[in-house]
C-alpha cells in the first residue's frame, strides 16, 4: 500500500519549461539540460522499480517515497521507504549506465562509459547516512520499531556492476532490481519479531505528516532574467514556432496545427518560471492575443480559482499541475 505517492518532481517541470522558453543559445542552457537529463533519469529508475514492487506484495509493506525529513538542522532524503511489521528497509535507487567498479573501501564508484571515466559517491554510503538520520529521527518520536536495513539499487538493466572489493561487506548491499524480492525475504526470515500493523501504520502517517518537499527554483539557481523568457503559446509540432489566435483557436503558421488548447502549456510554463498568478492583462500580452478581452475570455473558461474583484483579478496558475 503507498502511503506517499511518487509526484512528478517539480525540479523537472521547472527544467523542462526553461528548455521550452529559453532560447538555445543561452549561456545556461548547458547546465539546464544537464540537470535535467540526469534527474529524469533518476526519476524513471525510481518508476521502473514499481515493477519489482509488486513481488513484494507477501509482506503487504507500505510504501514512502521521496521522503525529506528535517533532523538537527539538515533535510535527508531516502529514494524509497519501505515499512513492514518485521523490519523496514530504505531503498537508495540509482539508475547509472555503463561499467561501474564499486570500491567501497575508498567510497566511491568508478563510472566508464564511452571512454570516459567518471567518479560517484558510493551508494551504498549514502544510504547508511539515511539509515542513521532514520533511526535517530524514529528514536526522538518512538521508543521502539523494526530493524532498518539498508539496500543500493542499480536499477538500469544496462549497467555492468564489478567491485574492485569483493570481499568487502558493503557490496552485498548493491543488488539489482531482480533480487530484491530474494532480500526482501531474506530479511524476514531473520526477523525476530512481529509489531503491531497499527504501529508500523502510525509511524507511516508520522513520517507521511513530517515530509516536507524540497523548494527548488530553476531561475534563481541558473540566474535567468525574466526577460529572456520565449512569450507565445509554442507549436507542438515544430516547438519554436509560436501559435496565433484565430476564431477560437490556435493555429501554427508554419505547420497550420491546430489547437483549442495550447494555451494551457503556455500559461504552465508561466507558472513554472514567471509567477504563480496573471492578470488578463499580462496573459494578453504574454500569449500574444489581440485584445484584454479575448484573454479575459480565454482565462474565464479555465475555470481557475483567482483573486481580487473583476478589475485586477489575479488568476491562480498553479492548479495546471
Ligand atoms: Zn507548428
Amino acid at each position: 500500500m503507498v502511503i506517499k505517492p511518487r509526484t512528478y518532481p517539480e525540479k523537472l517541470l521547472q527544467l523542462e519549461a526553461l528548455q521550452r522558453r529559453l532560447p538555445s543559445t543561452h549561456p545556461q542552457m548547458g547546465a539546464i539540460t544537464t540537470e535535467f537529463s540526469q534527474y529524469d533519469a533518476g526519476w524513471y529508475g525510481e518508476k521502473s522499480m514499481d515493477y519489482y514492487y509488486r513481488n513484494l506484495d507477501f509482506l503487504e509493506p507500505l510504501f514512502l517515497h521521496n521522503v525529506r525529513l528535517f533532523y538537527r538542522g539538515y533535510y535527508f532524503q531516502i529514494d524509497t521507504l519501505l515499512l513492514t511489521p518485521y523490519f523496514f528497509l530504505i531503498l537508495e535507487i540509482k539508475n547509472i549506465t555503463g561499467k561501474l567498479i564499486f570500491d567501497h573501501e575508498h567510497h566511491q564508484v568508478l563510472r566508464r562509459s564511452h571512454e570516459v571515466e567518471e567518479v560517484f559517491p558510493d551508494p551504498v554510503v549514502q544510504a547508511d547516512q539515511q539509515r542513521s538520520f532514520l533511526s535517530d529521527w524514529l528514536h526522538e518520536r518512538f521508543t521502539d520499531f523494526p530493524y532498518l536495513y539498508n539496500i543500493a539499487v542499480i536499477a538500469n538493466t544496462n549497467a555492468i556492476l564489478t567491485t574492485a572489493s569483493q570481499s568487502h561487506p558493503n557490496h552485498q548491499r548493491v543488488i539489482r532490481p531482480t533480487a530484491l524480492r530474494e532480500n526482501v525475504a531474506a530479511f524476514h526470515k531473520n526477523s525476530k519479531k512481529r509489531y503491531p500493523r497499527s504501529m508500523i501504520r502510525n509511524i507511516a502517517q508520522t513520517i507521511y505528516e513530517n515530509s516536507t518537499p524540497e523548494q527548488y527554483c530553476a531561475i534563481n539557481k541558473y540566474k535567468i532574467s525574466k526577460r529572456d523568457i520565449k512569450e507565445g503559446v509554442l507549436c507542438t509540432e515544430c516547438k519554436n514556432t509560436t501559435m496565433m489566435w484565430r476564431h477560437g483557436r490556435w493555429k501554427c503558421p508554419r505547420c497550420e496545427k491546430v489547437s483549442r488548447h495550447a494555451h494551457r502549456m503556455a500559461l504552465r510554463d508561466y507558472a513554472k518560471l514567471v509567477s504563480p498568478e496573471i492578470r488578463s492583462k499580462e496573459c494578453r500580452v504574454y500569449l500574444h492575443l489581440p485584445t484584454t478581452d479575448s484573454a479575459k475570455r480565454l482565462l474565464r473558461k479555465m475555470k481557475l480559482p483567482h483573486n481580487g474583484g473583476t478589475k485586477g483579478r489575479r488568476y491562480d496558475l498553479s492548479s495546471l499541475g
